[in-house]
């Protein structure tokens, strides 16, 4: 009789160069925590991973222990995938340098850097690529997902940039993703989520962003139907420099808000102009002919500033909670539930957006990424962020309520990274006819679901 031999955690300190944290080690506090504050969990170990050889030695450790592994890139899941209870975490927030090649216009980003880390390297040489809205989001998960953010409507989405991407799979190979190389597994991971392996580095194609000129306008409630509206009309076919979303929110203490305004709940445009910066200032122009204006910011900033911007609104262990869904026509009906729910928006940090799945995204044909929703509009999400335990309930609750009253009117589907813990009986919808390809892919890389914390595509039998 056989006894299999399970690996031991001081075997994988004698393996690793990279630091190995169990409860009781110095730094265990922090380690097993992710962005969202509600995720409360407690790893057997955590592997801080350096190198591409940590990594892999870290999936052989997990898959042969039989321990469940959790991937951390940015760790800004909202179901906190990032880590597990009792289970491995692969950290690999170590592993963030970012090198730009300017002859090639390309950088290649390690697998657990910010788009903060991104947009810091490339900005030096005037480039930039899609990622996403806020600086502390991983480049890993959201780019997995397919990446939406302000010049997804100039360059498509993060995916569409991706050149290529370096994976450790669940048998400790590392490989080569590309169109040339393995390339049923890129097209895989161009949406498909973490579950194929670890990537531990992303190859993009970069182009020429500097400064951009940005403008934040918020409007009275009473205005939201002309607001929602405009978005519906104008955003679908604009000049692909516009990157721009509605959104709900409570006026912050910031300088540009009449201090006897602060606290009061605002309809909103976030608009950004990719374009010559000389026509910045005329291409706000539609925005602020749109309903009269209670306060505005707009001007010329680099582009890493406009990434940033609302960082402070999202702070490492701040609560969270969100739902989303893609839109395809905005209709009145749908506009309707928004005057109605958005009104209420709870918190400084709680808000609806509807970001443009337009421009660019749709220069894509539908079937040459796992994306599954280029014929969208819209990707919806409605996010609840807040310090307080005490109003857990109610926050999830307006999230929920929003979200079930404007389902009628979107797609089954929604964007795999805008997904809540209770949302794992929607996987099918958001990968539509992609799914049985996913799976069949799947199989053949994680045929035992190794890699589960995520959006999960089963592998196919
Ligand atoms: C404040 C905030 C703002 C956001 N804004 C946007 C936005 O503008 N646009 C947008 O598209 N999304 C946005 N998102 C959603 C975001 O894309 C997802 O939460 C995404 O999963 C985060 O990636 P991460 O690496 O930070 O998270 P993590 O929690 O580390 O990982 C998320 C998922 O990816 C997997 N993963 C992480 N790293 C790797 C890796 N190296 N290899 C393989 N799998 C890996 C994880 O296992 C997990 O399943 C935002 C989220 C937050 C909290």
């Amino acid at each position: 009789m056989s006894v299999i031999v399970r690996p031991t955690v001081d075997k994988l300190r004698e393996d690793v160069r990279a630091a190995v944290i169990t409860a009781g080690d110095p730094g265990y506090a922090e380690a097993r925590t992710v962005h969202n504050g509600m995720i409360d969990r407690f790893p057997e170990v955590v592997l801080r991973a350096e190198q591409v050889a940590d990594v892999v030695a870290g999936v052989n450790f997990a898959r042969d222990a039989g321990l469940e592994l959790a991937v951390r890139g940015g760790g800004h899941s909202a179901p906190g995938f990032g880590t597990s209870d009792g289970g491995m975490v692969i950290d690999l927030s170590p592993m963030r340098t970012v090198y730009v090649d300017p002859a090639t216009a390309t950088a290649r980003a390690d697998g657990g850097a910010t788009w903060g880390d991104f947009n810091y390297a490339t900005h030096s040489f005037g480039l930039a690529t899609t990622g996403g809205i806020v600086s502390t989001t991983g480049v890993a998960g959201l780019t997995l997902g397919g990446g939406i953010g302000y010049l997804s409507r100039r360059y498509g989405l993060s995916i569409d940039n991706l050149r290529s991407a370096q994976v450790v799979t669940a048998d400790g190979r590392v490989v080569t993703a590309s169109k040339d190389e393995n390339a049923d597994l890129f097209w895989a991971l161009r949406g498909g989520g973490g579950n194929f392996g670890v990537v531990t580095s992303f190859e993009f194609q970069l182009h020429p962003v500097d400064d951009i000129y940005a403008g934040i306008f918020f409007y009275e409630l009473e205005s939201t139907r002309d607001l929602l509206h405009f978005f519906a009309e104008f955003i679908p076919s604009a000049p692909a420099p516009y990157g721009a979303f509605p959104a709900f929110q409570i006026a912050p203490p910031l300088p540009f808000v009449p201090p006897d305004r602060v606290g009061d709940t605002f309809c909103a445009a976030i608009v950004h102009w990719a374009g010559p910066l000389d026509e910045g200032e005329k291409a706000m122009a539609p925005f602020r002919a749109i309903a009269p204006v209670v306060a505005e910011m707009a001007g010329p900033m680099p582009y890493p500033a406009l990434n940033g911007a609302f960082d402070a609104l999202f702070p490492k262990g701040i609560r969270s909670y969100w739902k989303g869904s893609f839109v395809g026509e905005l209709s009145d009906a749908a506009i309707e539930q928004h005057v109605t729910h958005g009104a209420q928006v709870p918190e400084v940090s709680a808000t609806m957006h509807l970001y443009p799945i337009n421009g660019a995204c749709h220069s894509v044909a539908a079937d040459e990424s796992a994306f599954a929703y280029r014929d969208a509009t819209f990707a919806q999400v409605i996010v609840a962020a807040w310090q307080d335990p005490a109003v857990d309930e109610d926050r999830i609750r307006w999230v929920r309520d929003y979200h079930a009253a404007t389902a009628p009117y979107a797609e089954p589907g929604g964007y795999v990274n805008f997904m809540a813990g209770d949302d794992d009986d929607k996987v099918q919808d958001n990968y539509r006819e992609h799914y049985q390809r996913l799976a069949a892919i799947k199989a053949r890389y994680d045929p035992g679901n190794l890699f589960h914390l995520n959006q999960n595509i089963r592998p196919a039998a």
